[in-house]
């Protein structure tokens, strides 16, 4: 069986001629000889109000009653679908997660998918049906109700192809790919072809909003290639996949970048070993990530600076665990929160020389100033001031040929 399984977006089912067109999108793949298992998100913004609904019973609604609830939006997303390819005289019906059932472990909300009853699918596809599943949602080991996170479904369908072997997992959706940085904020953004797992999960990890962290990383797992599509324009994608399998010679893949940073500094902190430790546990411990952290050298041996980024929305949080916190001491504490971190991402840079002082030199003659740096093996990162992120995007999109 040449099985394809087609994962359709929010926007993609958000309003009835948007699925009447999602239901075209499905009948090509039919009309190509493929088996088609669709999984599909609830409508947009119907997620959203089911999350409110449940923090106007309470701000500590039942983790269990959570999951059920807003799992509710799939349910109608799938059956209009399945509605509509019945009406246009094909085979099809709606699943939900417990009816397959698809089995998923861990905590609601957050839960992994473990395995899928495949019988009843099968059966029903060799019968020439299109089953239309339900993403977002399983059952757990007690016959409840889970979710695997806010956007989750992408990760049910790379789920369900690694399951039912499918030759292809398409990521229907409202942009038509992964672009080389936000056409947004820079018009000479291009799309990617192909793009590497590694590659892409530091693109959105970094704030390349396509996919979910997670979701990329199940599909490199195992090794599921996902091609990434417009439900609105018939162009080609990009497609999401082993390192072997790209040959392109560019060096960085993307650029990306985040706009909601906040630097914080504390200026003349005792020097003395465990301060770090001291100073990041009570964040840690408040579920406060921190990203990108810089200990200055002290001149004295006595003191130094330390400085760390954030996101905005945890800044009150963090001033007050910091200034309450009594193992610390220092002198005082700076705060910057028009700040952005823009990154280079590629695979490329491991085996080439150089490319840390390109992107500094490109920076340097756009008189771009480096607050912060950080680096991995496939990635280099500089925080800026907000009012520099598009000339700091421009002139790194340029300087590593990715330019349209
Ligand atoms: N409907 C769910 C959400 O909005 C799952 C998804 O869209 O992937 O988070
Ligand atoms: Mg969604």
């Amino acid at each position: 069986m040449k099985i394809v399984v087609l994962k359709f977006g929010g926007t993609s089912v958000g309003s009835i001629e948007r699925i009447k067109n999602t239901a075209k999108i499905i009948i090509s793949y039919l009309k190509q000889g493929y088996k088609v298992i669709v999984v599909s998100s609830a409508m947009s913004g119907e997620t959203n109000k089911l999350v409110k609904l449940t923090k106007k019973i309470s701000n500590n609604f039942a983790p269990s009653e959570y999951d059920s609830i807003v799992s509710t939006g799939e349910q109608v997303s799938c059956s209009l679908i399945a509605g509509r390819l019945i009406d246009k005289g094909f085979l099809s019906r709606s699943w939900l997660g417990w009816q397959i059932p698809i089995l998923t472990k861990g905590s609601y909300s957050h839960s992994r998918i473990l395995s899928v009853n495949k019988k009843k699918i099968l059966q029903f596809l060799k019968q020439g049906g299109t089953p239309i599943i339900t993403g977002f949602q399983g059952i757990n080991a007690e016959s409840r109700i889970t979710t695997v996170g806010r956007g989750g479904s992408d990760a049910s369908a790379i789920m369900m192809a690694k399951f039912f072997k499918a030759e292809k997992c398409i990521i229907y959706t409202d942009v038509d790919g992964v672009y080389t940085t936000d056409p947004n904020v820079a018009p000479k953004a291009k799309k990617i072809k192909k793009i590497s797992y590694e590659e892409m999960l530091e693109m959105a990890s970094l704030g390349s909003k396509v996919m979910m962290p997670h979701s990329i990383q199940d599909a490199r797992l195992n090794r599921i290639d996902i091609e990434v599509r417009s439900s609105f324009k018939n162009l080609p994608g990009s497609l999401i996949t082993k390192k072997k399998n790209i040959s392109s010679n560019n060096i960085i893949r993307g650029v990306s970048f985040t706009k909601n940073d906040t630097k914080v500094t504390l200026v003349g902190v005792k020097d003395k070993p465990g301060v770090a430790a001291s100073i990041f546990e009570p964040l840690f411990k408040n579920l406060i990530n921190v990203d990108m952290v810089v200990q200055n050298i002290s001149s004295n041996k006595r003191e130094t600076d330390l400085t760390f980024t954030i996101k905005n929305d945890d800044l009150a949080k963090t001033e007050k665990l910091i200034k309450n916190n009594r193992k610390i001491n220092f002198k005082k504490i700076t705060i910057d929160e028009k700040v952005s971190k823009v990154s280079i991402v590629g695979v490329g840079m491991i085996t080439t020389p150089g490319v840390t002082f390109r992107m500094f030199n490109a920076l340097a003659k756009k008189n771009i100033n480096i607050l912060v740096i950080s680096t991995s093996e496939i990635k280099i990162s500089v925080l800026v001031d907000q009012k520099n992120l598009k000339k700091a995007v421009d002139v790194l999109h340029k300087e590593f040929k990715l330019d349209y």
